[in-house]
């Protein structure tokens, strides 16, 4: 029955043990399916043992792996070769339909009234979703079948309705919001760009690999042009140096104007961080890689190469890969950047935040 629903068979012998004539009966059966089958031979501990194993080649089953479950030797290779006879099921992955923005920003930058023409446009690209909020402080619009979640939107104010007091810039409010959210608007104003404090929330939203898009409002206050926005956006980068993939954005919320690019710009945010690179591709992404630059030995040490086996993507929001590696000691920074260029050309990741992890294979 066991074999009858499997997609892969893993026949585990013991090498202390030999064949057994249960393990031949075991075998013989197992001929007759055409299921993949893997031989595991375990507790090969030492080289003696390596020896002995051999035996286990007369029962005719080709795909033998030696193994030492307690010392997990040979156990990742064993669990790697699996996966390849599994069969290829296309991953259907679709991303989901729901996200949270937070719109965060110093005071007077436009927030609230970006906010209102999101939740009450009038073309009616986006419209309120009545009683779907997660929580009294959220707004659920929808837009373009997608479901965003307005994160703290409970303080925004009404227009016409006049600020008492002089409200700083509330930084804890901002983080709570970043925190509580997938993709942060940062609001800036296109009179007074990028902020320290700006800064300090980008850098927050980064830290925390959420997404992130720069908003540059209250676009219709500027004299347009080409040149002038080339320079906005060069300023800002300058400011977020560290960040070099921010989309930003430029809107208008008195005239409405970039606001729906605004949203679809989040939206693409959004896919590209839901974004799952098959396996194989990225196997030869990483031979292409090495082979093509080699990682430079350090100190003229042959012996101070980084080796990299092999790279998986665990984890989306952010696109999260590992490699494995000899030793993530030997990895330079430039290396690393090298890396994160080839996955992003080949794979088209334009505007995410994507975390790169060394770790040394076991
Ligand atoms: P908040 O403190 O960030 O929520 O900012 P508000 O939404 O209250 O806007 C502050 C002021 O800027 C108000 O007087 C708005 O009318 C004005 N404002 C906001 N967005 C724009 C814009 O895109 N263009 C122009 N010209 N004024 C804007």
């Amino acid at each position: 029955m066991a074999m009858g629903a499997a997609d892969v068979i893993v026949f585990l012998t013991d090498v202390i043990e030999g064949v057994t004539a249960t393990d031949e009966a075991v075998a013989q059966r197992l001929r007759r399916t055409d299921k993949p089958i893997l031989l595991a031979v375990n507790k090969v501990d030492n080289d003696n043992r390596e020896l002995a194993a051999a035996e286990f080649f007369g029962l005719g089953l080709n795909d033998t792996a030696f193994i030492s479950a307690y010392h997990n030797y040979g156990v990742y290779d064993l669990l790697e070769r699996i996966v390849e006879l599994l069969p290829r099921r296309e991953l259907e992955w679709t991303p989901p339909m729901e996200l949270s923005l937070s719109i965060v920003g110093r005071t007077n930058v436009g927030k609230s009234m970006l906010t209102n023409a999101i939740i009450g446009e009038e073309r009616s690209i986006v419209s309120p979703v009545a009683g779907t909020t997660r929580d009294a402080l959220d707004t659920a619009v929808s837009y373009r079948d997608h479901e965003i979640t307005l994160v703290d939107t409970a303080g925004i104010r009404r227009p016409g309705q006049v600020q008492r007091g002089i409200e700083k810039y509330s930084v804890l409010r901002a983080v709570n919001a970043v925190h509580r959210s997938d993709i942060t608007l940062l609001i800036t104003d296109a009179t007074e760009l990028a902020t320290a404090q700006d800064a300090h929330i980008a850098g927050l939203s980064w830290d925390t690999n959420r997404g992130l898009i720069v908003v540059v409002n209250k676009w219709d206050l500027v004299n347009r042009n080409r040149f002038r926005m080339e320079r906005v956006l060069h300023r800002v980068r300058e400011r977020l140096h560290f960040m070099r993939y921010v989309p930003v954005c430029f809107t208008s919320a008195l005239t409405g104007e970039g606001i729906e690019e605004m949203l679809d710009t989040a939206l693409s945010l959004w896919q590209e961080r839901q974004k799952r690179v098959p396996y194989r591709d990225l196997q030869y992404l990483l031979a292409d890689a090495v082979s093509t630059h080699t990682p430079p030995s350090q100190r003229g040490n042959i012996r101070n190469r980084l080796r990299i086996r092999r790279v998986r993507q665990v984890a989306v929001n952010p696109p999260t890969f590992v490699f494995s590696v000899n030793d993530p000691k030997l990895l330079h920074f430039s290396y690393q950047r090298y890396l994160e260029n080839q996955i992003r050309d080949r794979f088209g990741f334009d505007r995410t935040h994507l975390r790169l992890i060394f770790r040394p294979e076991r």
